[in-house]
Parts: C-alpha cells; sequence; structure tokens
C-alpha cells in the first residue's frame, strides 16, 4: 500500500490519564475512501482514539499521520490539519442562538474559507442532501434530536473534509431517528468519504463498513472484513461481545 493512499496511519499509539493506561499501542491504518467500523464495549477507549486523530487529546506516545501530515510533531500545523477532519458527536453541540444555516456557515466564513454567499449556497445543498432545507432559519431548539444531528453532519460537511470521524453518532437518538441519522452516512460512505464510526449499529456496521475493528481493554482486539468478523470471530473477547450485542 502506497503511503500517499492512506488518510489515517496510527503506530504504536499510547494514551494514559495518569495511572489509567487507557490505549496501549494501537495500529490502525485507514485508506482512502475506506470505511472503518470500530465496535466493543463501554470504557474501552474508543472515543478517545478518535480524539486522538483530531488532537482534541494529546497522544502520549506513538505516531499518528492524517493525510501526510504527521500531528505527532509539535511543527505541525494542526489548524490545517483539523480543516481536513469532520466530526460529529453523540452529542450534536450546534449552538442554540444560532439558526441551522448560520450554525453550518460559521466556520467557513470565520476562517474565511468562504465568502458568506457560497458558504449560503454549499450549505444549502447540504441541507438538501440531509433532508432539511426546509429548517435552514430554524433554530436548534425546534428541531428533533434526529435532525439536529443531521444538521451536525452538515455543518461538519460545510468544512470540506477528507475524514469523518463519528463517535456513537445515533446513541443519544430516540429509537425512530436513528434511520435518517444512518441513511445520511451510508450515503456519504457511497460518495466515497473516508469515515471512522464508532457505532453500536451493529447492522450499520455489516452493511456500510470496508472493515470492523472490535476494541477492548485499550486494544485492537480483532479486525476483519465485516462478514468475517460478525459471523466467524477469532479472540474470545470478540466472541464474547457479539454473543452480548448480537
Ligand atoms: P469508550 O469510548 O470506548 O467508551 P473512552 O475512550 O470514553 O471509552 O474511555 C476510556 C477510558 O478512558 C475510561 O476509563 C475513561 O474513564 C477514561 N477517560 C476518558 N476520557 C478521560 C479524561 N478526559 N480524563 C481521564 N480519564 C478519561
Ligand atoms: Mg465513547
Amino acid at each position: 500500500m502506497s503511503e500517499q493512499n492512506l488518510k489515517v496511519d496510527v503506530t504504536d499509539l499510547i494514551k494514559d490519564y495518569g495511572n489509567n493506561h487507557v490505549l496501549k499501542g494501537l495500529n490502525l491504518q485507514v485508506k482512502n475512501n475506506e470505511v472503518v467500523c470500530m465496535i466493543g464495549p463501554s470504557g474501552s477507549g474508543k472515543s478517545t482514539f478518535l480524539r486522538c486523530l483530531n488532537k482534541l487529546e494529546d497522544p502520549t506516545a506513538g505516531r499518528i499521520v492524517i493525510d501526510g501530515h504527521d500531528i505527532s510533531n509539535k511543527n505541525t500545523n494542526m489548524n490545517h490539519v483539523r480543516e481536513k477532519i469532520g466530526m460529529v458527536f453523540q452529542h450534536f453541540n450546534l449552538f442554540p442562538n444560532l439558526t441551522v444555516l448560520d450554525n453550518i456557515t460559521l466556520a467557513p466564513i470565520e476562517l474565511k474559507k468562504m465568502t458568506k454567499q457560497q458558504a449560503e449556497a454549499t450549505a444549502h445543498d447540504l441541507l438538501k442532501n440531509v433532508g432539511l432545507d426546509e429548517k435552514a432559519t430554524a433554530y436548534p431548539a425546534s428541531l428533533s434530536g434526529g435532525q439536529e444531528q443531521r444538521v451536525a453532519i452538515a455543518r461538519a460537511l460545510e468544512m470540506q473534509p477528507d475524514i469523518m470521524l463519528f463517535d456513537e453518532p445515533t446513541s443519544a437518538l430516540d429509537p425512530e431517528m436513528v434511520g435518517d441519522v444512518l441513511d445520511v452516512m451510508k450515503n456519504l460512505a457511497k460518495q466515497g468519504m473516508t469515515m471512522i464510526v464508532v457505532t453500536h449499529e451493529m447492522g450499520f456496521a455489516k452493511e456500510v463498513a470496508d472493515r470492523v475493528v472490535f476494541m477492548a481493554d485499550g486494544h485492537i482486539m480483532e479486525e476483519g472484513r465485516p462478514a468475517d468478523l460478525f459471523d466467524h470471530p477469532q479472540n474470545p473477547r470478540t466472541q464474547d461481545f457479539l454473543r452480548k450485542v448480537l
């Protein structure tokens, strides 16, 4: 595999919080256009891993290269790298005092990536894609959780990222909202977005992931194609986890 084709290249990543050893030497490579789903029990370090990828957390040791930029190197311009990484969390984090449109256009206008006009045109296109253009002038409080999450996805996409990170994007939603959000993510995958998705939605992982990674206790215990990992898990920890969730 050529280095150039790698969007994410993580080597021996370690993250400690004091005596709490959370990530114990992770290695993961994600190719351009690849969709990787991460599954595993609560507390295994999945969120910490995602947060290290855009330096919301400082790794204790290890090397992380994003799109050819070594973010473990102090001289790397993180603002530049962060612009390439869209992140969607379990809780939507929309600004309550801004309309949907302003939520989406704020960052590109502030960062002078786009004019207001460009930003709004792009935002309307994205809102159409997530089925919410009629909500452009609405405030977050008037939206359902599923609608807020779709706006959060549109907001991340507005920055034209090369990689999208999702941290349990549907875990806080009422069940009837989950499908619409997963559909938006499926479309994104179809369009070739490189994605790392931490999820409990095993159906989504089976259908959409190119690769599924099982994490437990700060280690990647097993990874493979969905059909292999779900139907023929090799590691006893994976077998035990899947027995509980499937
Ligand atoms: P997961 O997302 O798989 O549920 P997390 O990455 O959230 O796991 O958490 C893994 C471990 O790291 C947990 O033991 C958690 O308590 C600890 N942890 C996470 N964030 C912090 C933090 N900011 N400070 C201290 N400990 C943390
Ligand atoms: Mg988590």
